[in-house]
C-alpha cells in the first residue's frame, strides 16, 4: 500500500467515512486512518431514530456498515492504527505519524470524534469490565434480566437506559441534579417507563465490590447521606471529550480541546480540515457529522485543485 495521498482522514467514524467517501468520488486517493473499526461511536449507538431517511430508525452497527462498504467502494483505503501525531502541518507533504508508520498528504481531514469521560472515582477503572461500563449497547447483554443503574441525565445517558430496559430487570439513573438535561422526547420515554427508577440530586464517590462491582457508594448532596447501592452494573455517561490530543499545540483549539475550523471546516492552516465531533461549536450529531465530513472533503476538493 502507498505512502502518500492526496488526502488522508484521520479518523473513520460517520464524519471520516462521509469525507472519504467524497473525496475518492473526487477523484483524489484518499487513505483513511482508524485504531477500533470504521464507524466510530456508531458502533456503540443502538437504534438511531433521528437520522433522516430511516422511518423507523436504523441501527449504529448497520449504518456503519453502509457507510464505510461506500466509501470503499469508490476507492477508499484503510489503514488500522493508532494516529500518534502529525507534523510538516505548512509543508505540502504533511506527515501523519501512526503506530503502523509514516502517511504522506497533500490535505488532511481530522474527524477523530470524542469519547466519553470517566467520572473519576475510585473503583471505576478497577471494575472496568466487571461491572462499570461506558456502553450499554456492547455490554448490556452481560446483565440480562439483573438490576443496573446508569449515572447521568443527558440524551446519550438516556439513549442508553432505555436499551437497557428492553433486557434489565431495572434500570436506576443516578443524577446529580434534580431534573434531566436530555430531550424533551426522550425525558417523556423514560418517564412512563416503568423499569426505571431514579436516584434524583445524587451522586456516586465510589463503586464497590469484590471480584465483580456489587453496589455504587452513592451520595444525596442535599443530605450529605452516603450509602451502598446495590446494583450488576453501572453504565456511565457523564460527558464527553474530543479525541485531539495528537493534535495539541499544532492547532487552534478551544479550550476543551475542540478544533476551530470555519464554515468550509478549514483549520487555521491551509489544507488542514476538522469535521464532526472534534470540531468545535459542533453539534454532535449524526447528521451533522455527515456534513461535515461532505462539506471539508469538497473544500479540500477545491483547494487541491486551485
Ligand atoms: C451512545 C450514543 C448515542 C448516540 N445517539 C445519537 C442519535 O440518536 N442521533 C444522533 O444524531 N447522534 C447520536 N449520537 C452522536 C453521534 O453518534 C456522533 O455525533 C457522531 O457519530 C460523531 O461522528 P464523528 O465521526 O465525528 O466521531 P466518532 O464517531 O467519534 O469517530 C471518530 C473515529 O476516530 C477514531 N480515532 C480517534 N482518535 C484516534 C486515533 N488517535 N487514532 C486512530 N483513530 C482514532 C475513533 O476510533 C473513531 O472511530 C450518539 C452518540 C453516542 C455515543
Amino acid at each position: 500500500m502507498s505512502n502518500d495521498y492526496d488526502v488522508v482522514i484521520l479518523g473513520a467514524g460517520a464524519a471520516g467515512l462521509s469525507a472519504g467517501l467524497y473525496s475518492t468520488r473526487a477523484m483524489l486517493s484518499t487513505l483513511m486512518i482508524e485504531s477500533i473499526g470504521p464507524g466510530g461511536q456508531l458502533l456503540i449507538t443502538d437504534d438511531i431514530e433521528n437520522y433522516p431517511g430511516f422511518r423507523e430508525g436504523v441501527k449504529g452497527q448497520t449504518l456503519a456498515d453502509e457507510m464505510y462498504n461506500q466509501a470503499e467502494r469508490f476507492g477508499a483505503k484503510m489503514e488500522y492504527a493508532e494516529i500518534e501525531g502529525v507534523e510538516n502541518l505548512y509543508d505540502d507533504r504533511k506527515l501523519v505519524r501512526t503506530s503502523e508508520g509514516d502517511f504522506t498528504a497533500r490535505a488532511l481531514i481530522i474527524a477523530t470524534g470524542g469519547s466519553h469521560n470517566k467520572l473519576g472515582v475510585p473503583g471505576e477503572d478497577e471494575f472496568g469490565g466487571r461491572g462499570v461500563s461506558y456502553c450499554a449497547v456492547c455490554d448490556g447483554n452481560f446483565f440480562r434480566g439483573q438490576d443496573v443503574v446508569v449515572v447521568g441525565g443527558g440524551d446519550s445517558a438516556m439513549d442508553e437506559s432505555f436499551y437497557l430496559t428492553g433486557i434489565c430487570n431495572s434500570v436506576t439513573i443516578i443524577h446529580r441534579r434534580d431534573d434531566l438535561r436530555a430531550t424533551k422526547v426522550l425525558q417523556d420515554r423514560a418517564f412512563s417507563n416503568p423499569k426505571y427508577k431514579w436516584l434524583w440530586s445524587h451522586v456516586v464517590e465510589e463503586f464497590v465490590g469484590n471480584d465483580v462491582l456489587e453496589a455504587a457508594r452513592v451520595k444525596n448532596v442535599k443530605t450529605d447521606e452516603v450509602y451502598d447501592y446495590p446494583t450488576a452494573a453501572a453504565f456511565v455517561y457523564v460527558g464527553f471529550h474530543p479525541n485531539t490530543e495528537a493534535f495539541q499545540e499544532k492547532l487552534e483549539m478551544d479550550e476543551l480541546g475542540h478544533i476551530h475550523g470555519d464554515l468550509h471546516m478549514r483549520t487555521n492552516i491551509p489544507k488542514v480540515y476538522v469535521c464532526g465531533d472534534a470540531r468545535a461549536e459542533s453539534t454532535r450529531q449524526l447528521g451533522a457529522a455527515v456534513g461535515d465530513g461532505i462539506t471539508a472533503a469538497l473544500a479540500a476538493f477545491h483547494d487541491l485543485s486551485a
